[in-house]
């Protein structure tokens, strides 16, 4: 089967809207080109709009998701500050780890994967935190986080939220939630090949950046001269062009789409997938009314062969799935069902396939 017809269904990356591939095979430009600093430009201001924030400083960093959350971390902690950590799940430990990096006296709040944080329990772990971090939608489990009930109660404290897996799927609303600082990844609900980690980050947050972070390379304080709009444009390093390009693409297709609508077709296919699941007599392994629709976990059953399902779906159909990860591996699947492969005719083709080599 050729490669072109691959659907990824995996936890990432998603297949890219049409617009996003066809973006990339345009003629490359140098990184000064004033038409290339005006697709920078709109590429920000779309930005803004998906991510519902007037935030200046909202820009595309240059790296994938672990950049952003790299970003935000280095940026806004320094060593002894305390920063209490929502962990559900492989997402919210890794942020344990980057903060610990950074010297953070890291409260991690811990709840049994495939359960929701308890925001009320998050929002008491600490007196006065600088920091409340937590994973809006974690791809390790298939849960939605109560991201807006902890903006609504941090307090004097910041708010990060990774929103690598939630902005594009679902309604994500940095400037309406409160919401200081959010980064995310193109490669899932966004639609757009892995390589840039859109990034906002609010007044509250700039007013309180560590001065000279750890980091050069994803110093926001010199990436916000690189991205301003005044004129007082400063080189920091050369923006990767054609991932620039097909971003702007893959978002102006999400933006003639209209977020809503993108967000409900997200919703359909995800409602379709879970309900054919479990049709197929199989168990949803996220709690529920905590699933996310962009990516279903469901229980690996009894006397299946994970492994061989998946090489199954993948040689047999060109259907990708994922695998379980720590304790859940060989234990769960992943469906995605992210940006433009959040269509209802893969959601029937993943169903159908899945159940005629369950049945081999
Ligand atoms: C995929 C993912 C990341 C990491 O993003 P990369 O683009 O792989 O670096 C971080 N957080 C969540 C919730 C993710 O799903």
């Amino acid at each position: 089967m050729p490669l072109t017809d691959r659907i990824l269904m995996g936890p990432g990356p998603s297949n890219p809207y049409p617009e996003a591939t066809l973006a990339l095979g345009q003629p490359m430009l140098g990184h000064l080109d004033p038409e290339f600093l005006h697709i920078l430009d709109e590429t920000c201001d779309r930005l803004r709009t998906v991510w519902q924030t007037t935030n200046p400083l909202t820009l595309p960093l240059s790296g994938t998701g672990s950049a952003g959350m790299e970003a935000a971390f280095v940026n806004t902690v320094q060593p002894g500050d305390p920063v209490v950590i929502a962990v559900n799940g492989l997402f919210g430990e890794r942020m344990v780890d980057v903060a610990s990096r950074c010297g953070a006296a890291v409260i991690r709040v811990d709840t049994t994967w495939g359960q929701p944080i308890d925001p009320e329990e998050v929002l008491s772990a600490h007196a006065r935190p600088k920091l409340i971090a937590a994973v809006h939608a974690e791809t390790s489990t298939g849960v939605r986080n109560d991201v807006a009930a902890l903006a609504a109660g941090k307090g004097d404290a910041l708010l990060l939220a990774d929103c690598v897996t939630s902005l594009g799927g679902i309604p994500v609303d940095i400037d309406g939630w409160g919401v200081d600082l959010a980064y995310s990844g193109t490669q899932k609900c966004i639609g757009v090949a892995p390589g840039l980690s859109p990034f906002t980050m609010g007044p509250r947050a700039i007013e309180r950046r560590v001065p000279r972070p750890r980091s050069w390379y994803l110093d926001l304080g010199m990436l916000a001269e690189y991205a301003s709009t005044s004129g007082a444009r400063k080189y920091h390093h050369t923006a990767p062009i054609a991932m620039i390009l097909s971003l702007h693409a893959g978002l102006g297709a999400l933006l003639d789409e209209g977020l809503a609508a993108a967000w409900a077709r997200h919703a359909e296919c995800g409602r379709l997938l879970q309900d054919g699941l479990e049709e197929l007599g199989l168990q949803l392994f996220a709690a529920s009314g905590h699933r996310l629709p962009e990516l279903t976990t469901v229980c690996v059953p009894d006397g299946a062969d994970d492994a061989a399902v998946r090489r199954r779906l993948l040689e047999d159909y060109g259907i990708e799935i994922g695998g379980g990860v720590g304790a859940f591996a060989g234990k769960v699947w992943r469906i995605g069902c992210m940006g433009h492969t959040a269509r209802v005719r893969n959601v029937t083709l993943v169903l159908a396939a899945l159940e005629e080599v369950l049945a081999r």
